[in-house]
């Protein structure tokens, strides 16, 4: 009996001693967006540490991927008059990413959009459909053909252009952040539409994470989840910033071929992907270039994405089910899961 008693004691004991998993967040704005990050793990220290450096390093980014900040390299670029400008290491390798996906998917995503940005105004108080003129104006300085890598952290814009890194900025951060990570400790950074979700979630038996794709009408509830391990999930929309005028809506994403909000029937576009940068760049260009061309794109490059059409329609590429757990709940809200 006493022996029953003290291997109860004992099992007791193991499962009361086993530690408790220690969590710290850390909330911040930057980038012109609210983010926080959740780091988890046994000690104290260790999560609080983890969680204020990711911080740190991203708000160390801040200089380099802005364009407003007078102190910023984009800012020296966008005024450089064409003469070759130095910058940092960080606003290279960003320069040179965007380049790249602006190549792969034919313009679609283009890091010269600024003027046009400028011109409209989203999410400023100035927010106001331009004159045709006005865009024909700015859209001849767009172009990522007028991007000049020189090497050596060198780089000249030609033709007027302008950089706006921020279809990608938050990715990029996103990866810069996970690159601090040893792919174990459970971290969940949200950075705004921008997800990454590294090593084991402790609240889960299977140690995922479940990140939720936002109804467009309405985005404090979910049509549909996926659970994802050392992934990031982005997602870009037409809800986040916009404006509306005579009972239009004029969202932040734009079409580099007409310089107007691209109206491709999307409303959002989730990519998954382990780098979060090439996520965020893909959703810009997924959102411009509309279903058919998108869902294409993804079938013929592997990629995994979620669609959500203004229809309400939810298509889902072949790759999401290789990556993730894909779970629909869109039906009550009158979504339909497109097979
Ligand atoms: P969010 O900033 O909400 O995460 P996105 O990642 O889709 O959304 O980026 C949209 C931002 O990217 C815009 O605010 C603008 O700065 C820039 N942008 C707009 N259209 C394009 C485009 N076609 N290609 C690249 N960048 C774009
Ligand atoms: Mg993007």
């Amino acid at each position: 009996m006493k022996r029953i008693l003290a291997a109860f004691l004992l099992l007791l004991c193991l499962v009361g001693c086993t530690p408790q998993p220690e969590s710290y967040t850390a909330d911040f704005f930057a980038m012109d967006t609210f983010m926080s990050i959740t780091a988890y793990g046994e000690s104290e220290q260790v999560v609080q540490d983890t969680a204020v450096q990711l911080e740190q390093r991203i708000n160390a980014l801040e200089p380099a991927l802005s364009r407003t900040r007078e102190d910023s390299d984009l800012y020296r670029l966008n005024h450089a008059d064409g003469a070759v400008c130095e910058v940092s290491e960080d606003t290279y390798a960003a320069i040179k990413a965007a380049v790249q996906f602006a190549e792969w998917t034919g313009g679609a995503f283009d890091p010269t959009m600024a003027p046009l940005t400028d011109l409209w105004g989203i999410n400023t108080d100035h927010a106001h459909v331009p004159a045709q003129a006005e865009i024909d104006a700015a859209l001849t300085h767009v172009g990522y053909q007028n991007i000049e890598l020189l090497g050596n952290n060198q780089v000249r814009l030609l033709n007027g252009a302008q950089l706006d890194l921020g279809g990608i900025g938050k990715g990029f951060a996103t990866d810069a952040a996970a690159a601090m990570l040893d792919g174990t400790q459970g971290v969940l950074a949200t950075l705004g539409g921008n997800i990454g979700a590294y090593g084991e979630n402790p609240n889960r038996d299977s140690g995922n994470w479940v990140v939720g794709i936002a109804d467009p009408d309405d985005n404090a509830a979910f049509i549909a989840t996926v659970e994802v391990r050392g992934l990031s999930v982005v997602t870009s929309g037409d809800y986040e910033r916009y404006f509306e005028q005579d009972g239009k809506r004029y969202h932040h994403i734009f079409d580099p071929a007409t310089g107007y909000p691209a109206d491709s029937g999307l409303r959002s576009v989730t990519v998954i992907d382990e780098r979060s940068t090439r996520a965020d760049a893909l959703t810009t260009a997924l959102f411009v270039m509309g279903l058919e061309e998108g869902m294409a794109f993804c079938e013929q490059n592997d990629i995994a994405a979620v669609f959500v059409t203004a229809d309400k329609q939810v298509h889902v590429t072949d790759k999401v089910g290789e990556v993730c757990t894909f779970a629909f709940l869109g039906e009550e809200k009158g979504y339909t899961h497109a097979q």
